[in-house]
């Protein structure tokens, strides 16, 4: 595509780098057909390559953000679907980051959905309060239809039951059972551990068991991803910092570091992008691209030191649903499946496995509408499997499908470490 930014734009290292990607695109259309909301809608400014085109007509010209481009951008889910299928590498994710900065610092939203921005900025990435929210919502249920609309839709998506906090998320060392064959920093997340502290309680029992140190790094916390994708870099780039003093203490220490381990993918996308997010940055660009190329998946790490063969007897038929922040955002799809067959279970995969469930960090609150065709789609397709459980690796998605599933979904390495002598997960029963 030819673009026509003037030197001075240029001079602006986003602007640069939204030129190299625009530069990319060949108009070609591949990426519609996988696009989520292309899919729903038919509508080509709803697709990968409309969105392009806003994008490029708003950054070369310098217009501030107009309601048509917030629109589209908005309804965006940033599954990444199109970046696996262009054939060009056009990184569409840089390009709407960007974009998406743009609107932020160009546009004013109506007041409600300002409002609803700042409250989902100021609470989730904050575990304290977002159990704080939970237990609100909890209270305010018998009134939730009372309530103005978005109010309503989260406190319905609320969980009836919260879980109590776990003290695998305090920082702490988890030593190695036996000889250590590495030593790995976990990312605890922030709604995560409070949707399903389970989550973690099993990665670092499946860990430990296989001879890993797990250290909960004092300092460290939510990734940024929540913020980041509401185009407010500031907060987002505050977390990835701390997160990467975090992380380098431990590697400067005596124990060293050998990974950082992630699992929840959307997440981990967000952690592997650090290097990108900090390149402009002095004092954090080679820290912060060491610890993006340290970062691991959990499948990635556990495929990688082999895991431990099935203890019991398992067997049971998994649908397994591969996070678009995995597949699409990372390009990691085998191991979680050749893990979970290796641990004995039967693995099938729903049609469609390549389009999103809806959830995408804060889209489900943001685009109820949307993300609940979305949801329901997946869900009916998962349960035309035949499967008697779902799984992922991330915990939006692992919400998300159980809001509408009459399965269980439970995260991927919850079934591993079951497999390999931990406890049956709760969403069992
Ligand atoms: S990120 Fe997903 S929703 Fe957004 S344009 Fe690409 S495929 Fe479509
Ligand atoms: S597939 Fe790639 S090159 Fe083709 S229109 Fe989409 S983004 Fe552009």
């Amino acid at each position: 595509m030819q673009t026509n930014f003037t030197l001075a734009q240029l001079a602006d290292p986003d602007t640069r780098e939204s030129e190299q990607i625009l530069r990319n695109c060949v108009h070609c259309g591949f990426c519609t057909a996988t696009c989520p909301t292309y899919v729903l809608l038919g509508d080509e400014l709803d697709s990968p390559r409309g969105r392009i085109y806003l994008i490029k007509d708003m950054l070369e010209n310098d217009k501030p953000a107009s309601e048509k481009v917030v629109t589209h951008i908005d309804r965006c889910l940033s599954c990444l679907s199109c970046m696996t299928t262009c054939p060009s590498g056009v990184h569409y994710m840089h390009l709407v980051d960007h974009a998406r900065k743009h609107i932020a610092e160009t546009y004013t939203r109506p007041l409600p959905d300002r409002s609803l921005r700042t409250l989902l900025a100021a609470v989730l990435p904050h575990p304290g309060r977002f159990r704080l929210a939970l237990i609100g919502a909890q209270i305010a249920r018998p009134l939730a239809q009372l309530l103005p609309g978005r109010l309503k839709t989260m406190i319905d998506m609320a969980p009836r039951k919260l879980p109590a906090p776990s003290p695998v998320d305090r920082p702490q060392i988890f030593p190695a059972e036996g000889t250590r064959r590495a030593r790995v920093a976990l990312l605890n997340g922030c709604a995560q551990q409070v949707l399903s502290p389970t989550i973690n309680e099993a990665t670092v029992r499946l860990l430990t068991r296989m001879g890993v140190e797990v250290v909960v790094a004092e300092g460290a916390g939510c990734c940024g991803a929540l913020v980041h994708h509401m185009g407010q870099e500031d907060p987002a780039l505050a977390s990835a910092r701390a997160n990467i003093d975090a992380w380098r203490r431990l590697k400067d220490s005596e124990g060293g570091l050998d990974a950082v381990v992630v699992n929840a993918s959307g997440c981990g996308t967000t952690v592997k992008d650090y290097g990108f997010m900090l390149r402009e940055d002095p004092d954090y660009a080679e820290a912060a691209d060491e610890i993006s190329k340290m970062t691991r998946d959990i499948s990635e790490l556990l495929a990688e030191l082999d895991l431990p063969q099935p203890v019991r007897s398992t067997g049971q038929r998994v649908a397994y649903h591969s996070a678009c922040s995995l597949q699409h955002g990372q390009q990691v799809r085998q191991p979680p499946k050749d893990l979970l067959q290796a641990a004995g279970f039967e693995v099938v995969e729903p049609a469609e496995s390549h389009i999103c469930c809806g959830s995408a960090g804060t889209y489900n609150l943001t685009q109820p509408v949307l993300a609940n065709q979305l949801k329901e789609r997946k869900v009916n397709h998962l349960q035309r499997t035949g499967a008697e459980i779902v799984a992922s690796g991330n915990i939006g998605c692992i919400t998300q499908i159980a809001g509408g599933a009459d399965l269980p979904v439970v995260h991927t390495v919850e079934l591993l470490d079951w497999a390999t002598g931990g406890p049956r997960p709760e969403a069992l029963g």
